[in-house]
């Protein structure tokens, strides 16, 4: 755990999240300010700056919740990581973002 990182703190349950899903090392929940409805972040309990710093042999496990959680609802979606500020990463503790896309829901993606 990471001293004053807000993810490090939800996955201890020092500050509330409405968890969607739990495994042995993720958590998902509920983005508080969701950019659409039913937005999910995927959270290593292991506290890792970016994708990058996430060792290779974890990538199933990673995934795997991924897919979980996308299982939770029906229909297309858009999944981001954002890594670094630059890209728009304000929590420096990995997360996947999973955006479940409605037609014209107003979210515009820049790729
Ligand atoms: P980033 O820009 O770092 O990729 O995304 C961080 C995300 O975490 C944002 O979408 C933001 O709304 C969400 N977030 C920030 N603080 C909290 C919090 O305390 N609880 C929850 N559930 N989400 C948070
Ligand atoms: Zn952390």
């Amino acid at each position: 755990m990471k001293p004053d990182c807000i993810f490090c703190k939800i996955v201890a349950g020092k500050i509330p999240a409405e968890k969607v899903l739990e495994n042995k090392g993720y958590i998902v929940i509920k983005d508080a300010n969701p950019k659409v409805p039913g937005h999910l972040l995927v959270i290593p309990k292991k506290h890792y700056n970016s994708f990058l710093d996430m060792p290779h042999r974890k990538y199933e496990d990673f995934f795997q919740t991924v897919k979980d959680a996308i299982g939770t609802f029906s229909g297309d979606f858009n999944l981001i990581i954002n890594n670094g500020k630059t890209a728009g990463q304000v929590i420096e503790h990995l997360h996947a973002h999973i955006l479940p896309r409605k037609l014209e829901d107003g979210f515009k993606l820049n790729c």
